[in-house]
């Protein structure tokens, strides 16, 4: 999702791996059930039927996916914001880009799609945090993430935090690529769900939860 106003001031050079990827659904496709074989994406294994009461436990609803499935077809990404008791619906210009006026954030819940299946990117979270969003969800057919605000901690301290733990998962996603353990595009999509499980270890009111919703 890009927020639009002037970025934040992170140090983008440590960023180029999580925001320089880019490979194609077949190669996803291919890829995805190796996460499961080697760990990354170790949710348990869902039933077919489990995605409404998944989805009913998270206060999500189905007719919003739906309705951003049916509008976006995963081609581009799609967003729904409630926000000061509206509903806006947003189409994307991009498969990993949606515009959302930052003007929207305060309180809202965000529900948008990542047509390539990864887990909230950092400008996602980094945006929820400082606008004071109250949660954000983030979907495809096979996965669903949420995120939930209650962060109490100073969003310079956060930011600084998120980034610190970015490098570290980097550098030890890096490390099974070059053992072999792992191939780059495997370490590419499993990085924002690793770096945002630490995350929700760590700070109090980060509350992160991931699920697998289709095998
Ligand atoms: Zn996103």
């Amino acid at each position: 999702m890009l927020f639009n106003r002037v970025r934040p001031q992170y140090p983008i050079t440590s960023y180029a791996d999580v925001f320089g990827y880019n490979f194609g659904m077949k190669i996803l496709k291919s890829n995805y059930l190796n996460y499961n074989k080697i760990g990354y994406y170790d949710f348990s294994e869902p039933k077919e039927d489990k995605k409404s009461s998944i989805l009913n436990n998270l206060g999500i609803k189905n007719s919003d996916l739906n309705t951003i499935i049916n509008k976006t077809a995963y081609i581009v990404e799609g967003a729904i914001i409630y926000s000061s008791g509206k509903r806006y619906e947003i189409i994307g210009e991009a498969k990993d880009r949606v515009e959302v006026s930052v003007e929207l954030l305060k309180d809202a819940h965000i529900i948008h799609s990542h047509p390539l299946g990864e887990s909230f990117s950092v400008e996602d979270i980094l945006e929820v945090a400082q606008n004071q969003a109250k949660s954000i969800v983030a979907f495809n057919d096979i996965y669903i993430y949420k995120m939930t605000n209650n962060i109490q901690l100073k969003y310079e301290k956060f930011r600084d935090f998120v980034i610190l733990t970015i490098d570290e998962t980097e550098a030890m996603l890096q490390e099974k690529v070059k053992r072999g353990i792992i191939t780059k595009s495997q370490k590419n999509f499993a990085i924002n769900h690793k770096v945002w499980q630490a995350v929700s270890k760590k700070i109090k009111g980060f509350d992160y939860e991931a699920f697998k919703i289709k095998k």
